[in-house]
């Protein structure tokens, strides 16, 4: 398999691809190693979790480096997404006693009752390439820690970090046969579908997710989803202009707009509709867009060649239909993937661009008359990951929050993941939580104790 650059187009490297075999030797080399890793203590099993904590920032140029090389993000949000999920994996360590802990129901009379947290076993991760380490670690960390053995898919767009996360979870104690890669592209995921495993934890896109869980189902065994979004932004009239468009710009155009919770569609209201944009547009036209590894670059190349050509038919079917461009919507001359910031106004939900999900640096940006009406467009959706607001009047907003049938739902704040708190897409966003103490539980299964004597 090759692994491109996305910003030169270049070679960085070939890499053998896994095979059927080698897969179904790696699935034996787990099977065997689960057994033996789940009656290791929780606190070392944590240990060695912790050291894989500390590897992170030891290796940490390195790490950021080779992921901005074979993704495309600026090199300072590669460091950022280390440092993330460095947090992520601290709040597992500091909390998984706690929500593993065997639990005492009933202490006193005759029958005893307690539960108990087993591990499911062999699992799954089959991941996408946005954020290799934030949506990895929400899988591999508590699944290792609950006592699992893992069977790590990198998307074939991060393969190097996929490789560079083995060797140091490796390094850091986790048993090589409990930790393995499948390195490869749709039909090496494929092969682990066959496989009886006993979990399937997915992060990618809803197409992909839904195909997924029907080919699993009949295995009876937990599948989680974590899929795409088309995540609104409403604005009110009494937030402070430039700050909202700030926001809503870098809810937009962070991680070149490849974010699963990324802003992807605006409405603003009417009353401050002509501030707003000339705002948002003014500080898009300051973006810089360039080489990902040169400080200072604020948009990178997109991960993919087709991604591009996506956006640019939601860009033209847009037009089409009316919408006008603001901003963006070219191609620059240079090698690499890249694609101008683009702004679009004058659009509606008749337009793919406010539909489906876009994937990269391009917003709709479309007037709304009262809350009634931005709540109405804010629900004509298939998706559910996330929804924002922008206003001084908490009640007001929090009437917003509370129509949404979204996983989460801000109030001043946008394209935002806490590690303790539960993080789940509804709809087509995606089926289960992890996150909180939620994702921790989310790779055990309960045992219940009923004990005389
Ligand atoms: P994708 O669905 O193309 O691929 C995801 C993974 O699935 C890859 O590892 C891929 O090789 C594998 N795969 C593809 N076809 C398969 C098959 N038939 N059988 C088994 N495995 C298969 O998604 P992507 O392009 O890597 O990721 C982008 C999508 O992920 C976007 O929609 C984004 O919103 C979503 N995402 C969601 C979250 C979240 O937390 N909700 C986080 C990050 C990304």
């Amino acid at each position: 398999m090759k692994i491109i650059n996305p910003a030169t187009e270049e070679v960085i490297t070939t890499i053998p691809d896994d095979t059927k075999e080698s897969i179904r030797q790696k699935f034996k080399l787990l099977t065997e190693g689960q057994r033996v890793w789940a009656s290791v203590s929780l606190p070392e099993r944590i240990a060695a979790i912790e050291k894989f904590w500390s590897l992170l920032d030891t290796e940490k140029d390195v790490l950021a480096e080779t992921l901005t090389k074979e993704m495309g993000k600026p090199l300072q949000q590669s460091y950022n997404e280390l440092n993330g999920a460095r947090n992520r994996i601290r709040y597992f360590i500091d909390h998984s006693e706690k929500h593993l802990a065997e639990e005492w129901i009933t202490e006193e009379g005759g029958t005893k009752e307690k539960i108990v947290f087993d591990p499911l076993g062999v699992i799954a991760n089959i991941s996408a390439w946005n954020y290799p380490y934030l949506v990895g670690v929400n899988v591999f960390i508590p699944a290792l820690i609950g006592g699992n053995a893992v069977f790590y898919k990198p998307s074939e767009y991060t393969s190097l970090t996929g490789t560079h996360i083995l060797e140091l979870l490796h390094k850091a104690g986790i048993p090589s046969d409990c930790f393995q890669l499948a390195i490869g592209k749709k039909e090496v995921g494929e092969l682990l579908l066959d496989l009886p495993l006993d979990g399937y934890f997915f992060t990618g896109s809803y197409k992909t997710g839904k195909y997924i869980a029907e080919k699993v189902a009949s295995k009876l065994v937990p599948c989680q989803l974590e899929l795409g979004g088309k995540d609104p932004m409403y604005v009110m009239e009494d937030v402070e202009v430039a700050k909202a468009a700030a926001d809503a710009l870098e809810g937009v155009v962070y991680n070149n707009g490849q974010s699963c919770c990324a802003v992807e569609r605006i409405y603003v209201h009417q009353k401050i509709y002509d501030a707003f944009v000339q705002s948002y547009v003014e500080q898009c036209s300051k973006l810089t867009l360039g080489d990902p590894l040169t400080k200072g670059t604020d948009i990178g190349p997109l991960a993919r060649p087709e991604q591009r050509e996506f956006l640019l038919s939601q860009i033209s079917d847009a037009i089409f239909k009316g919408a006008a461009v603001l901003h963006g919507g070219n191609l620059p001359e240079k090698k690499g993937y890249f694609l101008e910031p683009t702004v679009l106004v004058n659009v509606d939900h008749t337009m793919d661009v406010m539909m489906e999900e876009s994937f990269g640096p391009v917003v709709g940006i479309q007037k709304v008359a009262s809350d009634k009406e931005a709540i109405e467009l804010m629900k004509d959706t298939k998706y559910g990951l996330t929804a924002a607001v922008y206003s001084k009047d908490f009640d007001r907003a929090e009437k917003v929050m509370k129509a949404m049938n979204t996983g989460s739902v801000y109030w001043n704040c946008c394209d935002r993941v806490s590690a303790s708190l539960p993080w789940s897409g509804r709809k087509a966003s995606g089926l289960g939580s992890t996150l909180s103490y939620q994702g921790i539980r989310a790779f055990v299964q309960p045992k219940a104790y009923h004990l005389r004597g």
